[in-house]
């Protein structure tokens, strides 16, 4: 765990330029608009460690799969966001000295994100081998306003000499991604161009043909204001550049001011890229860096409105949550049905770039409640989509008659994760992908999504289960041989409770639906059976034997269901037992060691019983609890934000809040030494449910909300806010006192620790505060 960002509570604060760290701070202070987004490099040359990221939202690549053994069903590819033209850079050079951090000396360092506002800030001052000093001051950002563009001010002061400088503001597309499986590029250039001051890269992605261009367009202030320069043109291989050559005065600032766009052949016609990127630059050119920066903090400020959670008493964790909503809010803005949310956002390569079960089991209920219900809608048509895909995914592995298998990992809809145990056997993101839809009609109620889109994907996805049990004669049971549960630490595992209990809800849940589509539309529910070829008699007859018959292990005795057949014949030891030089296990012992131990990577019987609370009584959840958490790792980010919400929810308050904590301050303090590769993203949405699922007990029951808050100890207070259903809510929990305020909106109803409390537009209200020990 580092330690060395000061505590602040709307800014990530770097002081002093701490080189060993600069990869990790790089992930930190990335910048993202939801259509792009790059790491927290800097403009100028710099020659130490660092890991060079920007990403354009939707443009990957099929980078070819590198495996040992081929095995039949495996995917052709891993999908990856691709590593995109760098258009950050500025080369600086002082009388012919480059200016490089790792080889200047650098004093008065300061790297600040600004999340209340979202740009990036730095300010140093160089000393470079001749003893020249400058003094750089530069503000960066993203446009969330103009969502294709971002904007650099970067301003050179010389503080000891009068002489020459050079500048030379460039793009650079001849990049690499860190993670390519055969060290190869993935671009090629399509047609560069500069100009007086102004540059274009198109490149177009090898295989899957996205066209992006890059541009760039800058002007020169001194003394605060324009000055007349002449540029010299640089082209190379995918990089255009300008150079100039200024005049500089000791303490007077030389300020370069550079915009530049992304666009790709997503968004526009191939044949329109270039003229449009050079309107678009001339748009915002004239709008003004200031203007546009005024824009971004407005946007933030109303983002914030409805986003924001308040924490009083600790600045350590205001700051964690409040990065974590940035963060959130940078990497997926929910304006386009085919993005989605990659592990790790804008922040770095890992994971791909590409969307897990993270998004539905994790991400929708942040969305939910902090934005426009068409965010979370979108996140769910993007499954819709790629269902035609799902169902030849499953086709591919022996399935039939319209039987949909979501990928664990992917971009277009096609499987790319190539490992077997997780690619065929981690099918329990079926259940995930079925529940978001119920997540959302259930927060929303906006049933009439069901008969548009959520039918086929949960008929694909029941049809599914239906095939992957089979009937076993010795336990006169259905039974589901050969899985991976959330615990990836066990593969190839019979009847994984949490994948069986799952699939038996999916289709359930299906013919609840279905009798709703049938009672409220039953045109549409005629067209949908006769588009899906559905057999209803047949199917739903095989569904219902399935969820009467299912086996579900479970062990009477110790009163807990079992993670999988032949769990309790391990050797049961608990975490504590393990001395911290065998920690993390999968970095210290052998794969082989970790599959026969009885160590958890992440919930699974405890994420079913997150997933399903309100079918168990708390005593069969704090026997589950008490006896898995034990021997539970939490090497998932998305492990400790589950047994915070459980841990809440029996009344353990002091667990639910160390839970909560490992989570909260993950990227900030580098808790699982990785934050280099990239920040966690799709768990910052699970710290947000510890606070807002955990402390505040938010559950969505019959159309309402309950809520059954308490403060951790060391807070003063918290609150947070939800949309729900057209209001706006702010819930502020003290001690002793509920303060609950409906902002906007009509007069309303919810439920605070089972009491109702009716809510005028408008106004708040007061709830004193009882001694919480559980939340029922
Ligand atoms: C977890 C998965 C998760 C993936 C991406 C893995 O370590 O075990 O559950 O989907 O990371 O976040």
């Amino acid at each position: 765990m580092k330690n060395y960002l000061k505590h602040d509570e709307w800014c990530i604060i770097e002081e002093g330029f701490n080189r060993e760290f600069n990869e990790i701070t790089e992930s930190v202070c990335s910048l993202g608009n939801g259509r792009m987004g790059q790491r927290g490099n800097f403009e100028e040359t710099f020659t130490g460690k660092t890991l060079q990221g920007n990403y354009v939202a939707g443009v990957y690549y099929p980078d070819k799969t590198r495996v040992g053994w081929w095995k039949n069903g495996y995917p052709e590819y891993f999908a990856k966001v691709l590593n995109a033209a760098n258009w950050i850079g500025i080369k600086v050079e002082i009388e012919e000295e480059i200016l490089d951090l790792h080889t200047a000396e650098v004093s008065d360092f300061k790297r600040v994100l600004n999340m209340k506002e979202g740009y990036l800030q730095r300010s140093f001052i160089a000393t470079l081998a001749s003893g020249r000093q400058v003094q750089i001051n530069t503000i960066r950002f993203n446009s969330i306003v103009d969502d294709e563009a971002g904007a650099i001010s970067y301003s050179i002061t010389p503080l000891n000499f009068d002489g020459k400088i050079v500048l030379t503001p460039f793009i650079d597309g001849d990049i690499k991604n860190k993670d390519a499986n055969y060290d190869e590029k993935f671009w090629d250039e399509v047609h560069k161009e500069t100009a007086f001051a102004e540059g274009y890269v198109e490149m177009v992605t090898k295989k899957t043909g996205f066209h992006v261009i890059t541009g760039q367009k800058f002007q020169i202030f001194q003394n605060g204001k324009a000055v007349e320069f002449t540029s010299f043109p640089l082209k190379a291989e995918k990089y255009v550049a300008s150079q100039v050559a200024l005049s500089v005065k000791a303490n007077e600032a030389t300020v370069l001011v550079k915009y530049a766009c992304n666009l790709s052949s997503e968004n526009h016609e191939v044949a329109s890229l270039l003229p449009k990127a050079k309107a678009y630059l001339a748009r915002i050119e004239a709008k003004g860096f200031d203007k546009m920066l005024e824009e971004q903090a407005e946007k933030w400020a109303a983002k914030w409105e409805t986003n924001d959670i308040v924490i009083e008493g600790d600045v350590a964790a205001q700051q964690g949550i409040r990065f974590n909503i940035f963060q959130m809010n940078q990497t997926y803005t929910g304006e386009d049905a085919r993005l989605n949310i990659g592990p790790k956002g804008f922040t770095g390569e890992k994971y791909g770039g590409s969307t897990y079960w993270d998004t539905e089991a994790y991400c929708i209920p942040f969305y939910l409640a902090t934005a426009d219900q068409q965010v979370a809608r979108n996140l769910l048509i993007y499954r819709w989509k790629q269902l035609g895909k799902a169902i030849e995914n499953a086709q591919k592995l022996g399935f039939k008659d319209g039987a949909a298998l979501y990928p664990m990992v992917t971009m277009n809809g096609e499987e790319c994760h190539n490992e077997w145990e997780i690619t065929f056997e981690e099918i329990h993101r079926n259940g995930a992908i079925a529940y978001a839809i119920y997540d959302y009609v259930n927060y929303t109620g906006d049933e009439a999504y069901l008969a548009e889109y959520g039918f086929e994907v949960l008929l694909g996805i029941a049809r599914f289960w239906s095939q992957r049990v089979n009937w076993s004669e010795a336990k006169k049971q259905y039974v589901m041989l050969g899985v991976t549960g959330p615990n990836e630490y066990e593969n190839n595992v019979n009847n994984n409770w949490y994948t069986s209990y799952f699939a038996v809800w999916c289709m359930k849940y299906l013919i609840e639906v279905s009798e709703k589509i049938k009672a409220s539309n039953p045109e549409r529910y005629n067209e949908l059976a006769s588009l899906t070829n559905l057999n209803e008699t047949d199917e739903f007859d095989r569904f219902n034997h399935i969820i009467r018959n299912m086996y579900l292990g479970e062990d009477k005795e110790l009163g807990i269901f079992l993670q999988q057949d032949g769990f309790l014949d391990k050797e049961l030891i608990k975490v504590s037992n393990l001395s911290a030089q065998e920690r993390p296990i999968n970095q210290k012992w052998s794969w082989d060691r970790i599959l026969r131990s009885c160590f958890i990577k992440q919930a699974d019987v405890l994420q079913g019983i997150y997933f399903f609370e309100d079918d168990f009584d708390a005593e069969t959840i704090k026997r589950n609890y008490d006896f898995y958490e034990p021997m539970t790792v939490h090497e998932s980010s998305l492990s400790p934000c589950v047994h915070s919400i459980i841990a809440a929810k029996l009344g353990d308050k002091a667990r639910s809040y160390e839970f909560y904590q490992r989570s909260a301050r993950l990227d900030l303090d580098d808790y699982n030494n990785d934050t280099e590769d990239g920040c966690h993203i799709t768990s910052m949405a699970g710290t947000w449910m510890s606070i807002v699922k955990g402390f505040g007990g938010m559950r969505v029951r019959n159309g309402q909300v309950y809520l059954a808050p308490f403060v951790p100890e060391n807070w003063t207070s918290f609150s947070f806010k939800i949309r729900f259903k057209g209001n706006l809510l702010n819930i502020k929990t003290y001690a002793h006192e509920v303060l609950i305020e409906n902002i906007s909106g009509d007069d309303t109803t919810i439920f605070v620790h089972n009491n109702a409390v009716v809510l005028k537009a408008k106004s708040t209200v007061s709830i004193e505060q009882k001694s919480v020990e559980a939340i029922a």
